[in-house]
C-alpha cells in the first residue's frame, strides 16, 4: 500500500501556477528524496503533504484517506525545518514533550517518549538544557526528536541539514538513515545536496517548475547515460 499518494495535485499562489498536476505514490516505509532548483516546488510539496498549504486540486492520501480537509494536527505527520524551530525558552525536554502535552497525553507516557527519542538521538546529556546553549547539531537532533515522540507513520524533512558544518552533516545524514530504518516509518527528504539524494534515497524525485522530470533509485537517476 502507498504510504502517500498524490492524484493530480494543483498548487497556485495568486495567478502563478506553481504545481500544475502532479502524480506520485510513496511507499510505505519508503525514504524519499525530493531534488531540484530552489524555487522548483520541493517545500510547498512538503508544507501541502503536511497540511501547512490548502492545494487548489487533485486528492492527496495518506495511507488510505483522503486528507484534503483533514488540518495538520490530525494527520499522522511529523515535520522537521532547516532551521529547527525550537521554542528558546524552554528546556530542551519541554520543546520534545510540548506538542504531547496539547494532545492530553499522559505524563508517563510523555516521559517514556521523551527519553526513548533522546536516547536514540543521543541528547540525554542536554535535556535540561535550552536550546541556545546547544550546538547546531544538537538543536537539528531535538528537532527530530520533537518529531519523533509524535510518532508519525510519515516524517517530512525540509532541507534539516543546510544549516550544520560538512563534517556534522555527514554524521546526521547517516543518523536520519538508521533511524528511518529502526523506526520503520516513511520519509520524504527535501535537499538540493546530490551527495545526501544519492547516500539517503531508496528512490529520488526530481522536480523542475513542479513537474515530476524523473522518479528512480539513485542509480537510475544519476547513471551516466
Ligand atoms: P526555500 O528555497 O528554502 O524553499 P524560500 O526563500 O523559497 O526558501 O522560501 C522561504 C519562505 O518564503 C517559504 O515559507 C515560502 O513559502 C515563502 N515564499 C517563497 N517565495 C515566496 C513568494 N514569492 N511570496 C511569498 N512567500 C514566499
Ligand atoms: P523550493 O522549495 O523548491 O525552493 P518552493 O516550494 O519554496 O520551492 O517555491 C516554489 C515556488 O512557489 C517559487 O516560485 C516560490 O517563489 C513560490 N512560493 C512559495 N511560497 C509562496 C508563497 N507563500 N506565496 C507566493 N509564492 C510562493
Amino acid at each position: 500500500m502507498a504510504a502517500i499518494h498524490m492524484k493530480q495535485l494543483v498548487k497556485r499562489y495568486g495567478d502563478t501556477v506553481v504545481i500544475p498536476s502532479l502524480d506520485l505514490e510513496i511507499r510505505d516505509q519508503e525514504f524519499m528524496v525530493f531534488v531540484g532548483p530552489s524555487g522548483c516546488g520541493k517545500s510547498t510539496l512538503l508544507r501541502i503533504v503536511a497540511g501547512l498549504e490548502p492545494i487548489d486540486g487533485g486528492e492527496l492520501y495518506i495511507g488510505e484517506e483522503c486528507v484534503n480537509d483533514v488540518p495538520p494536527a490530525k494527520r499522522d505527520i511529523a515535520m522537521v525545518f532547516q532551521d529547527y524551530a525550537l521554542y528558546p525558552h524552554m528546556s530542551v525536554y519541554d520543546n520534545m514533550a510540548f506538542g504531547l502535552e496539547m494532545r492530553g497525553t499522559a505524563r508517563a507516557e510523555i516521559d517514556r517518549r521523551v527519553k526513548r527519542a533522546a536516547d536514540l538521538l543521543h541528547i540525554e546529556p542536554y535535556l535540561k538544557r535550552k536550546p541556545g546553549a546547544l550546538s547546531g547539531g544538537q538543536r537539528q537532533r531535538v528537532a527530530m526528536g520533537r518529531a519523533m515522540v509524535r510518532n508519525p507513520q510519515v516524517f517530512l524533512f525540509d532541507e534539516p541539514l543546510s544549516n550544520l558544518d560538512a563534517k556534522l552533516r555527514t554524521e546526521v545524514r547517516t543518523e536520519i538513515k538508521a533511524l528511518s530504518q529502526e523506526l520503520k516509518t516513511t520519509m520524504i527528504f527535501v535537499t538540493h545536496d546530490q551527495v545526501e539524494a544519492m547516500t539517503m534515497a531508496d528512490r529520488i524525485v526530481v522536480l523542475n517548475k513542479g513537474v515530476i522530470q524523473q522518479v528512480g533509485t539513485p542509480d537510475q537517476v544519476y547513471r551516466e547515460p
